[in-house]
């Protein structure tokens, strides 16, 4: 056995007032064809990041509805790590150009053919995300006496249109061979790939969770009173992993920019220490350096006690939530603020233009001068933010929940188990 990681129940019961009759009946009619199957999911890191976050809702739901389903994640040391970072980093076309080398292969298969050696069970279903633990298909096959047991598929959270063509080579042999394959985006979907069995998943939130369930005032101001920040005083807050591709300098830029205009404005920049990423204490100390202790600057992490509850207080009374990031697969955090009927200034990159409609829901920016001027403008114009909070969180409900998510998963599996009804346009991809 991988890691186990264990969860806390949930009901799809519970979703009902928030998505209607409609959204739960269809889950649990796409759900008959399927239940008692046994499915695992398997990735990386058992919190932080997106693909986590979201596992700590669909695994229990999926549970609910009759798959009998597990989480796992990979084994690994440091060094598995630092090397997944890099084929994350190059994929995602984020990294310091550092060439994909013999010895970043060998540790990645060593550690992939570590983890295929402990998948020790058959399953209907087997769920790997993204590159790190992409290998063990391949490597469970070519053990000795195994042959492929269920239906394998692999879901890629992260946008691949840029990455570096020689780490995709080293990945393709490792992902052409599963079953289903699952994308954010159309365009993330990578050439030679074929076109069968490929689907298009946008990622989802729980509204539900500890993360974005509706906070009182007085829960708000005890979990945020540890951390100093001035409620009378607007804040500006992006929560995010420190690393290149969601650009926090670029965050710091732009608030000093805003503070020549408003200057009791204050910035939190909220990230989450992931296991699977080795950077993140790095870049904290570069972050820090950069905002050069500016007193209304707060760098806060779940090492200060900054968990779930504390995001969604942050992200609750942010003035205006900015993500402005270089490279989004999706962007849960962006979603998150929408939900929260927070006005978003988000980077036009990625997964965030499915969740900003301009002008409607948010802005989209290029620059740090424009995300800048549109914070100030939103600062100025607390009515067409409330308005833009509004519309956010009526675009969440219809797109972006995890009943959604929840939906289209079921739909995958009828598919891949031979039930043709209800894989509708738009969730098969097809090239254009
Ligand atoms: N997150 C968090 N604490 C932090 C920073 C991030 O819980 O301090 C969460 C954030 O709320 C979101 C997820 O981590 O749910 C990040 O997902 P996203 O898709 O935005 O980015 P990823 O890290 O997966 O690239």
């Amino acid at each position: 056995m991988l890691n186990p990681v264990t969860f806390t129940p949930k009901s799809l019961e519970d979703y009902r007032a928030i998505v209607g009759d409609q959204v739960i009946e269809e889950i649990l009619k796409l759900a008959a064809h399927v239940r008692g199957a046994r499915l695992i999911h398997i990735n990386s890191t058992p919190f932080g990041g997106g693909v986590a976050e979201m596992l700590t809702t669909l695994v229990p739901l999926m549970n609910d509805v009759g798959l009998e389903t597990e989480w796992q994640v990979v084994r690994g040391d440091a060094k598995f790590f630092e090397v997944t970072k890099t084929m994350h980093d190059s994929l995602q076309g984020t990294g310091i150009q550092i060439p994909w080398s013999q010895y970043m292969s060998r540790v990645w298969l060593h550690y992939n053919q570590i983890n295929a050696d402990l998948f020790d069970q058959d399953y209907d279903f087997v769920i790997i995300h993204d590159p790190q633990p992409a290998g063990i298909l391949k490597m469970v096959l070519q053990s000795s006496n195994r042959v492929r047991h269920g239906k394998w598929l692999w879901r890629c959270h992260i946008d691949l249109t840029e990455s570096r063509e020689d780490v995709w080579h080293f990945l393709h042999p490792f992902i052409e061979i599963y079953d289903g394959l699952i994308f954010t985006l159309a365009d993330y979907v990578q050439v030679g790939l074929g076109a069968s069995n490929i689907f298009i998943l946008p990622p989802a939130i729980d509204p539900l969770s500890p993360k974005n369930v509706e906070l009182s005032p007085e829960v708000i101001a005890q979990a945020l009173s540890p951390y100093g920040v001035n409620l009378n005083h607007p804040l500006i807050v992006q929560v995010s992993r420190f690393d290149r591709a969601k650009n926090p300098w670029g965050v710091i830029d732009a608030y000093r920019l805003v503070k020549r205009e408003v200057p009791w404005v204050q910035l939190a920049l909220v990230a989450s220490m992931a296991h699977d990423d080795p950077d993140t204490s790095k870049y904290f100390q570069r972050i820090a350096d950069y905002a050069g202790g500016d007193c209304d600057v707060y760098l806060l992490t779940n090492l200060v006690g900054v968990g779930n509850v504390e995001v969604n207080a942050f992200q609750r009374v942010a003035a205006v939530v900015v993500q402005n990031s270089v490279r989004e697969g999706f962007g849960l955090s962006v979603s998150e603020a929408l939900w929260k009927e927070r006005p978003v200034v988000a980077g036009n990159v990625g997964g965030i233009p499915l969740q900003i409609i301009y002008g409607k829901t948010g802005y989209l920016v290029n620059t740090v001068q424009e995300c800048a001027n549109r914070i100030v403008y939103l600062l100025q114009h607390p009515q067409v933010a409330e308005r833009m909070g509004r519309a956010g969180k009526e675009h969440i409900r219809q797109n972006f929940l995890v009943t959604r998510y929840l939906r289209d998963y079921l739909k995958i599996l009828n598919r891949l188990s031979g039930q043709v009804e209800g894989v509708e346009e738009g969730l098969e991809y097809r090239p254009s």
